[in-house]
């Protein structure tokens, strides 16, 4: 991976890693707001400011805190949340509710609650007791709401199976069968209380090649076209989900946007002239691709334990805790010693975590050079799905969040203490 260095250390957005570490303490997440804002920017360059009636949601789950809510709300951009907690973070960060959007294949009647009083956007229906439930609380409230579809598009996707998310066999979406999706949208175009606007799908994470965004966009069309002729209904919006790959270790090649949306668009573009269609809203909800690669982890090296003609384990002072990519979906990482980031590699080792479970490796069979106690790792790619995945198994604190522009660096959230992991435990009055 390329990376900046000074004096022997690895650089981040202009801030030595090594003095963010001693500074901040380890493990430490570490977010360079330059390189997410590059990002947006090439989002807009390419997309946005290239195609009329088109907007990014900025998928939350990806890395939801307030700091990086204001990071997305000033480049105009949308958000996509899917839960209480997701929508709460956006609401505590002044997020516009008619630029949010809200997800989720089990949304609960208070979050649907939530969602309409705070006035979000669009909710993208993903269920099919949904329509139902957001009429009535609707009709409760006297309001109308702004809803698509979350179809499973049944398209083949080139990943890891447990992110692949739009064939059939999935508790995501609705399946495009006769008996299932149209008498849902014809209960939508029914009901008063919704107002339905068009097609989402997601079909899933980390890809590198556009053909399932493709062939998925042909079966949204094709329904776009079906619902003109059987119920006289213009969709007004296709939402095209995200899953744009990201470079986690070198073997990854991933794509400018535009090498998903042009040829999207032009297919969208196309099919209005050929249909005399007026062109829907699009929207995209890339969540990886915006701030995976600008966010670094940074953890301290305790244990070493050389097993002699098998292998070296050097263990890091958090691991799955703070990142359950690897543990939960194979996923690879890699990194450098962020204060010998100069240096030859010296030795393959595998870096593992400090939990209590075998799967806890965070980068088996890297080579480094020669690691002793006390150096600092720092991983790449790790702004997406890290963070917000971390758990306190083993009841270890969640770690701090740092975000850097140019030379500069501040807490965007606080390092959990110990008294804060068990906040919430009560002892019954019987075992006192
Ligand atoms: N939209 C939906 C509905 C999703 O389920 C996801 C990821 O799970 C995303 C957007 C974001 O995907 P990614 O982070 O791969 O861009």
């Amino acid at each position: 991976m390329e990376f900046e260095a000074k004096n022997g250390h690895l650089m981040w957005d202009g801030c030595d890693t090594v003095t963010l570490a001693e500074k901040f303490g380890t493990p430490l997440y570490v977010f360079s707001q330059t390189m997410i804002e590059e990002k947006c920017q090439e989002l807009k360059r390419d997309f946005v400011d290239k195609y009329k009636n088109v907007r990014v949601a900025f998928a939350s789950k990806a890395f939801s805190t307030l700091a990086m809510l204001k990071i997305i709300q000033k480049q105009g951009f949308s958000l996509d949340v899917v839960s209480d907690g997701e929508l709460y973070t956006a609401i505590k960060a002044a997020f516009s509710g008619e630029h949010i959007e809200m997800n989720g294949n089990n949304k609960s009647l208070e979050e649907l609650e939530m969602a309409l009083d705070y006035g979000v956007g669009r909710i993208i229906v993903d269920s099919l007791q949904e329509v139902d439930l957001i009429a009535g609380i609707a009709k409760e409230k006297q309001k109308v709401v702004d809803i698509l579809f979350r179809i499973t598009p049944e398209v083949n996707v080139q990943t890891h199976s447990f992110i692949s998310t739009g064939q059939k066999d999935s508790k995501f979406g609705i399946p495009i069968d006769e008996s299932i999706l149209f008498p849902q949208i014809q209960h939508a175009i029914e009901r008063p209380e919704v107002n339905f606007l068009g097609f989402h799908f997601h079909v899933g994470s980390q890809l590198f090649d556009n053909q399932s965004h493709l062939a998925a966009v042909e079966i949204a069309l094709d329904l776009v076209k079906m619902v003109r002729e059987r119920f006289d209904y213009t969709i007004k919006e296709l939402n095209f989900g995200g899953g744009f790959g990201v470079r986690y270790t070198e073997a990854d090649q991933p794509k400018p946007f535009s090498y998903f949306t042009d040829p999207m668009m032009e297919k969208v573009l196309a099919f209005c002239q050929k249909e005399h269609f007026p062109q829907p809203a699009v929207v995209i909800e890339p969540g990886r691709s915006i701030v995976a690669e600008a966010g670094i982890s940074l953890h301290r090296i305790g244990a070493i334990k050389e097993l002699p003609g098998l292998r070296k384990y050097v263990s890091i002072d958090g691991g799955m805790t703070d990142n359950i990519r690897p543990g939960l979906y194979e996923a690879k990482y890699t990194g450098v010693l962020a204060n010998k980031a100069e240096s030859a590699p010296a030795e393959k080792v595998t870096v593992s975590g400090k939990a209590c479970e075998s799967t806890d490796i965070l980068v088996k069979d890297i080579e480094l050079p020669t690691v002793e106690t006390g150096d600092l790792f720092a991983t790449f790619s790790t702004g997406a799905y890290g963070y917000s995945m971390a758990s306190n198994y083993n009841k270890l604190a969640i770690p701090e969040v740092v975000l850097t522009k140019e030379g500069q660096a501040e807490i965007i959230v606080k390092r959990q203490t110990l008294d804060q992991i068990i906040q919430n435990e009560v002892v019954p009055g019987f075992l006192k």
